[in-house]
């Protein structure tokens, strides 16, 4: 992890939802995430520390109600963990760079990869691509 900030300072920092999903690994309630249905191009970051994560190009509507990708920007921005909190073997998918949560990653993604990163809007932010 490159940040090293303490529990207070992302208190202070992040709004309380944010904060829960960020840095406590709490998941946002399906369907209600102000990026689930976002068409715009661009790309999408981390909310917690900006890192640009994913673009727009590799987002699709999986229907499991959070923000879908089939892809990263960049693998290594990532750090995928094994998770087993909830009697199931999921992978936990987390910002390299301030170590928030995002969300989990399945297998069952479209082609080419297969993947899906499903990740809480919350824990994203989005900066549009400038039309040209
Ligand atoms: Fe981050």
């Amino acid at each position: 992890m490159v940040m090293n900030k303490t529990d207070e300072e992302w208190k202070k920092e992040l709004d309380p939802q944010q904060y829960k999903i960020l840095r406590k690994k709490a998941t946002e309630p399906a369907f209600t995430g102000k990026l689930l249905h976002n068409k715009e191009k661009g790309v999408y970051t981390c909310a917690g520390c900006g890192t640009e994560l994913f673009s727009s190009d590799s987002k699709y509507d999986s229907g499991s109600g959070w923000p879908s990708f089939w892809t990263t920007l960049a693998k290594d921005k990532i750090v995928e963990i094994p998770d087993r909190t909830v009697g199931m073997d999921r992978i936990e998918i987390i910002c390299k760079n301030c170590g928030g949560h995002l969300g989990h990653l399945f297998d069952d993604g479209p082609q080419p990869t297969g993947m899906r990163y499903c990740v809480n809007s919350l824990s994203l932010g989005f900066k549009k691509k400038d039309a040209k």
